[in-house]
């Protein structure tokens, strides 16, 4: 437990990212790992995995009754219908999925994602009973020109304009995009002063309690001086995740 202004926060979350990993023998293995020592992890830890859309039934049927939750890794804003390859919320809320990630830099860059339709899948998730993980984050050439607070400023104010009163409801993830997968970590200090800035974005929306999780490179080695900051309220980890020793000792930071 710790305390931010005077209240006491219940819980930390840990989610870790597979991204376009995975296969059923190796997830099996990973999933027994994750939920034998799952236990041992401190009771206000919550341990969430946001795996491929082919995986949800098999990591439903292996976490049900656990205390590890799952999610997806991105889903549709629209209603069923005719948009071939796509995926709905009401879809993946069908597998259990607690979670689901929107507006990951992979998704923003690869596949050409606005803030709009980031802003879109957000309310759809909250509509079919989940709760978004809205990413956000400076690539370096932003971080360069100094332009971090205007980018990650415009991310978030869009979710904040878009979703009112219910942006309470979500969970906002900082994740530099030149700390992704690249194994170089913003310091706490640079993690912390931008979730200062989406705390105080947050709270002048009544929304000053959504968690805020920070992503780039998170491991073992670095998780606990991350999680220390006033404003780190857990992690959103993607290769490290798909070692149940890194991911629990993630968890235990
Ligand atoms: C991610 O996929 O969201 C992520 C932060 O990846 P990594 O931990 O590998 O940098």
């Amino acid at each position: 437990m710790r305390e931010r202004n005077g209240q006491v926060m219940q819980s930390r979350l840990v989610v870790g990212n597979w991204k376009m990993n995975g296969a059923l023998s190796s997830n099996a293995a990973l999933l027994d790992r994750l939920v034998a020592g799952a236990g041992a992890l401190p009771p206000d830890v919550g341990l969430v995995v946001c795996v491929p859309f082919p995986y949800l039934a098999q990591v439903r049927e292996r976490l049900q009754g656990t205390s590890i939750a799952w999610g997806a890794q991105d889903a549709s804003e629209r209603a069923p219908g005719a948009f071939t390859g796509d995926v709905a919320c009401g879809m993946v809320a069908e597998f259990g999925c607690r979670y689901v990630i929107v507006g990951h830099s992979e998704r923003r860059q690869g596949h050409g994602e606005t803030d709009a339709l980031v802003a879109a899948k957000a309310r759809a998730v909250l509509d079919a009973g989940m709760t978004p993980i809205v990413c956000v984050g400076e690539t370096l050439a932003e971080r360069d020109a100094a332009l971090t607070e205007t980018v990650v400023g415009r991310q978030i104010d869009e979710v904040i304009e878009s979703m009112g009163r219910d942006v309470a409801r979500i969970v906002v993830a900082y994740e530099p995009v030149w700390a992704i997968g690249t194994g170089r970590t913003a310091t706490p200090e640079q993690a912390q002063a931008v979730h200062a800035l989406l705390r105080s974005r947050l709270a002048e929306a009544g929304a000053a309690e959504v968690a805020l999780l920070y992503g780039g490179s998170v491991k073992a080695a670095n998780a606990a001086a991350l999680f220390a900051m006033q404003d780190v309220d857990g992690g959103l980890v993607g290769g490290a995740s798909l070692d149940a020793g890194e991911f629990l000792a993630i968890g235990r930071a």
